[in-house]
């Protein structure tokens, strides 16, 4: 099982997820062209794509969904009510998928466990990805204000993590947002703070956890090497030795092979590969 960020912050996001011959997007926030050109820099064809899974509704995470239905034929899979929300990008042609919140699909190879989080969204979700022949199991939780009880649960014992470290708790209050835009990204339905996000990596922590990687950091109120450092620490209490890197906006992340993590770590190989942190994103 392979995973990258096509590109990930609040100019767009989206994952590419591999599992056997199955290829999906969760999100796809980028231009059509952007995801073209990331796809062809990690050597993907559009054409072996399966699907997109959309988490919700905002433009970062759902500007491309369009333009890429129509372009490659790729099924839209998305919440009854996010599907209501997206209706404004979309013309009708495209082959929506319809689910109710919190459920369990496949798509080819893949299992797809979808489940709400805090956000403010119309019905935000993270997902769990389960391939089915290995067993390997990558958790993505973006968007979301507060790491609830049901998140915290869905997200056990997954091999991969993608998690939110949008901001710095400090960078947050001292940035240049209004008041109000602080009050929204700091909020419970708001984004996840460093801090937070490095304590839930380390609760998350067991010993077949491969590899974290951030995702959704803030260009204004973060820097990598700060958000990797604050995860990197919660989690060296732990006593964990995978990967840990960030995604930025700009460029794809390699393509992680999750098996081949999950087996390293557990042969006491040290990891911790701080090569994509690439100071502010
Ligand atoms: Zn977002
Ligand atoms: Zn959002």
């Amino acid at each position: 099982m392979r995973v990258a960020a096509l590109g990930s912050g609040s100019r767009g996001n989206s994952l590419l997820i591999e599992a056997g011959s199955t290829r999906l997007l969760v999100d796809a926030g980028l231009s059509g062209r952007q995801i073209q050109r990331r796809l062809a820099a990690l050597e993907i064809e559009p054409a072996s794509v399966a699907a997109i899974i959309v988490t919700h509704e905002h433009r970062d995470h759902t500007s491309g969904i369009g333009v890429a239905a129509r372009r490659w034929g790729w099924p839209l899979y998305m919440s009854r009510r996010t599907a209501t929300a997206c209706r404004s990008l979309l013309s009708g042609e495209e082959e929506v998928r319809v689910f109710e919140r919190e459920a369990t699909f496949r798509i080819g190879g893949v299992e797809v466990h979808a489940f709400l989080t805090s956000h403010d969204a119309a019905d935000p979700l993270a997902v769990t990805l389960t391939d089915s022949e290995s067993g390997l199991k990558i958790g993505v939780a973006t968007d979301l204000g507060r790491p609830t009880g049901p998140v915290r649960n869905a997200l056990r014992a997954c091999h991969f993590l993608v998690l939110e470290a949008n901001h710095d708790d400090l960078l947050l209050r001292d940035g240049p947002y209004p008041w109000s835009v602080k009050e929204r990204i700091g909020g419970s339905r708001g984004h996840l703070s460093n801090r937070m996000a490095a304590e839930l990596a380390a609760e998350l922590h067991h010993p077949e956890l491969g590899g974290v990687l951030l995702a959704h950091m803030s260009e204004e109120c973060n820097d990598g090497p700060l958000a990797l450092r604050t995860v990197a620490e919660a989690l060296s209490g732990m006593d964990y030795r995978g990967l840990i890197d960030v995604a930025t906006q700009e460029r794809p992340t390699p393509l992680y092979d999750v098996a081949a993590l999950r087996s390293r770590v557990m042969d006491g190989e040290q990891l911790h590969l701080f090569a994509g942190g690439s100071g502010r994103t």
